[in-house]
């Protein structure tokens, strides 16, 4: 059930976590799929809606980061980021704080744990209102079934999860569109484990340079497998032409004639920002049609096309 996102339903939200219920939520970058993260009952329910295959580590959010303080160590580096970054779409990997609450499904029975501060309002006052009656951490991935596209409207989360969960906050499309930057700081030397909504560029401003997972590494993050992401039609990236039986993804003013058999633009003005909001909502679209494959035009490797370009890699991949 999709219910708009006003403050009797965000209440109702808040309720259904207590209780140990999955919800569907909105944040700036994906709809997500939360439950109590201290409650390893509830945070069983979201592998099981999203049929995933193995008890991947999931990120913990709060609307408050004192919440935080009992869950992660925070280092200097941790603090300086979190500081200019959060709310927003950056996750850390920090150390276990002893005293965390959260259950060990939600990350994995790791030393280390994920959270973030979402800047999405619907989200800000679910979270609020959970810490109230509850514990306040609310572990969640996106709300998508496993390795599909991430959802960026209540109405994708309905289509892939369907009467799985039951309940769907809609707070609009989202509007970064692609998920949080991922940085472990568990080691002395930062890593970026996703490249995500906030460029490493600003990340790296502040905290120095930090170490790219290569290919090959082992996944720690589903993530960084090879196929996730995927659209359900074969993609072609980097095209500079696309045949009558695909549709072109384009980047950048539309000039010529490319072909393909329909077009949607990312950014006609070639904005990586605006084209990592349309990502997933324009794959949606493509998807729905009867065009036998998608053709991608090359987009600049640089500010958000780094995560675009990683998403776009790990769906093409067969
Ligand atoms: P999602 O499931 O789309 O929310 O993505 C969350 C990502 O964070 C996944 O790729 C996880 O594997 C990764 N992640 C969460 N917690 C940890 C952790 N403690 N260590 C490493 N990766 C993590
Ligand atoms: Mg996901």
């Amino acid at each position: 059930m999709i219910v708009p996102g006003e403050a009797a339903s965000i209440h109702e939200a808040a309720r259904l976590l207590a209780t140990g219920d999955i919800v569907a939520f909105p944040t700036e970058t994906v709809y997500a799929l939360g439950a109590d993260a201290a409650n390893a009952d509830a945070v069983a329910k979201i592998f099981a809606a999203k049929d995933r295959p193995h008890f991947n580590p999931l990120i913990s959010h709060a609307a408050d980061i004192g919440l935080l303080r009992t869950e992660v160590l925070f280092d200097d580096r941790a603090e300086l980021l979190a500081a200019h970054f959060w709310p927003g779409p950056l996750t850390l990997v920090l150390n276990k704080h002893p005293l965390a609450r959260g259950a060990r499904i939600t990350n994995a029975g790791l030393p280390s744990i994920s959270v973030r501060i979402p800047a999405h309002p619907v989200a800000l006052v679910m979270l609020e209102e959970f810490a109230r009656i509850g514990s306040g951490l609310v572990a969640a991935p996106s709300a998508n079934r496993s390795n599909m596209l991430s959802p960026t409207t209540a109405q994708h989360v309905a289509e892939s999860l369907g009467r799985r969960v039951p309940f769907i906050l809609d707070g609009g499309r989202t509007c970064i569109g692609v998920e949080s930057t991922i940085i472990d700081l568990t080691g002395e030397i930062a890593r970026v484990l996703r490249p995500g909504g906030l460029a490493l560029e600003r990340i790296e401003a502040l905290i120095g340079p930090c170490a790219r997972v290569a290919p090959g590494d082992k996944p720690i993050a589903p993530g960084m497998l090879a196929r996730h992401y995927a659209p359900k039609k074969p993609m072609r990236l980097n095209a500079t032409h696309a045949t009558d039986d695909e549709a072109f993804l384009l980047f950048g003013p539309a000039t010529a004639n490319l072909g393909g058999r329909l077009r949607l633009n990312l950014s006609e003005s070639g904005d990586t920002v605006e084209a990592a909001a349309n990502l997933f909502d324009h794959l949606h679209r493509l998807e729905l049609t009867d065009v036998a494959a998608i053709a991608v035009m090359p987009i600049p490797d640089i500010g958000l096309g780094v995560a675009i370009n990683d998403r776009l890699r790990r769906g093409a991949t067969p």
